[in-house]
């Protein structure tokens, strides 16, 4: 049974816990380096991906966060835990870092300057009509050759996967649907 981390700084850590643990994880909150080791996949919730990075940075974690990553482990992003995975933003504040690892452009905000919130039927590999939320949410913009584009709304790329890193741009935590939560458990016990 893999143990799953659920980043805990900001964001919907109890749905994302309960979610991981109807896939069939053991899930634990992440809040400090120590817990960290002790996890094999981190889930990094949404939230306001600029304050993440300042907590992370603050909470001593944005290193070894980065480091576990480097070193291959499995990752899921939902909102702006895709930002904090994405290897360049656009839109960010001045200065604003991110984790990286996806070979992304990631648009901060993009569907926000549309539309502050909304719900879009949407499929995924392996998962038909499942309803995602998008606040304030992200699209991504462009992915390099490495990265499978998962689902897109309308025509904007809302999720993707790069070998062990999962990422979304809408909340699959609101919805108690957890067939995303299942697909990157799978993810991380084939790994
Ligand atoms: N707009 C937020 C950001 O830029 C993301 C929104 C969300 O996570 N719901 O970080």
């Amino acid at each position: 049974t893999p143990t799953v981390g659920v980043l805990a700084l900001q964001g919907d850590v109890r749905e994302h816990a309960r979610s991981l643990v109807e896939s069939g994880a053991v899930a634990v909150a992440v809040r400090r380096p120590e817990e960290l080791d002790q996890v094999d996949a981190l889930v990094i919730p949404g939230g306001e991906s600029t304050t993440m990075w300042k907590l992370a940075v603050a909470f001593e974690m944005f290193d070894p966060i980065q480091q576990r990553v480097k070193a291959g482990m499995p990752a899921y992003g939902s909102c702006a835990g895709m930002i904090m995975l994405a290897d360049r933003i656009e839109g960010g504040i001045e200065g604003q870092q991110t984790l990286g690892g996806l070979d992304m452009v990631v648009r901060r905000n993009a569907f926000g300057r549309q539309v502050d919130s909304f719900e879009y039927d949407l499929d995924l590999p392996g998962i038909q009509g499942f309803r995602a939320i998008f606040i304030r949410a992200p699209w991504v913009e462009s992915v390099g050759n490495d990265v499978e584009v998962l689902a897109r709304a309308g025509d904007r790329i809302v999720a993707v996967r790069q070998g062990p890193l999962l990422a979304t741009s809408f909340h699959p935590e609101l919805t108690g649907d957890a067939r995303v939560h299942s697909y990157f458990v799978e993810m991380v016990r084939e790994l």
